[in-house]
């Protein structure tokens, strides 16, 4: 029953990928962002991953989502697609890779469909710093991220800042973010606060 086996390893996967999240006892960005995400996004369901980087994240909503589910991932780096692919094929994932800015994503799912969105901003690790996400085209994704996801769906966006990337995204980004209707959406930003030299800022957006 090859189907069946197959319907198990994708089940173990998933609980790996779950009980990660679980036993981690120190909470980081990725970590928080991952466990907020699982407790929203059920099987079946549509997922977009708006910066694809190394394929992390894509392939956690891979696991979320199962095979009857959906996964959009997006980078604008020929060498995060690749890294993409690779990782999705070692762990017998499959997701929809597009090498396009994010700022398109409203042409790959229909408005109100996604039940998560997840932006890791910041350059490539890895690979080239000079290239990062930048506040006027994420401030455009995050707009055509908020109509498509469905109500109850949750976005996460991730700010990286200073170093090579410096502070502009950061600041743009959460002054635009206060602006958000309180009819439609909550917004957090979680801080943390006794951690030296600029730690990632995770915002979670919530749509009613
Ligand atoms: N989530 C990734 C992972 O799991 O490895 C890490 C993402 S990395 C911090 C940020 C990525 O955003 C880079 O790979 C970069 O090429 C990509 N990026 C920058 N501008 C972009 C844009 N306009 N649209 C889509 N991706 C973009």
């Amino acid at each position: 029953m090859p189907d069946a086996h197959a319907a198990r390893t994708q089940q173990n996967r998933n609980l790996e990928f779950r009980s990660e999240i679980c036993y981690n006892s120190a909470m980081n960005a990725l970590t928080l962002v991952h466990s907020i995400i699982s407790s929203t996004v059920k099987k079946g369901e549509t997922c977009i991953d708006a910066t694809a980087g190394r394929g992390y994240d894509t392939a956690f909503l891979c696991g979320l989502v199962g095979e009857s589910g959906r996964v959009v991932a997006f980078d604008i780096q020929q060498d995060a697609i690749d890294s993409t692919n690779k990782l999705l094929a070692e762990r017998g994932l499959k997701a929809e890779v597009v090498h396009r800015s994010h700022e398109f994503m409203a042409e790959y799912a229909e408005s109100e469909s996604v039940s998560a969105i997840v932006f890791n901003l910041g350059y490539l690790p890895g690979g080239d710093h000079t290239i990062f996400t930048h506040a006027d085209s994420s401030i455009r994704a995050i707009t055509a991220g908020l109509e498509l996801l469905r109500h109850g769906g949750i976005m996460c966006v991730s700010i990286y800042h200073g170093g090579a990337t410096g502070y502009e995204e950061r600041d743009a980004l959460l002054e635009w973010l206060k602006e958000l209707d309180t009819e439609k959406y909550q917004v957090l930003v979680v801080r943390f606060h006794n951690w030296k030299k600029d730690p990632p800022i995770p915002v979670i957006i919530m749509k009613f």
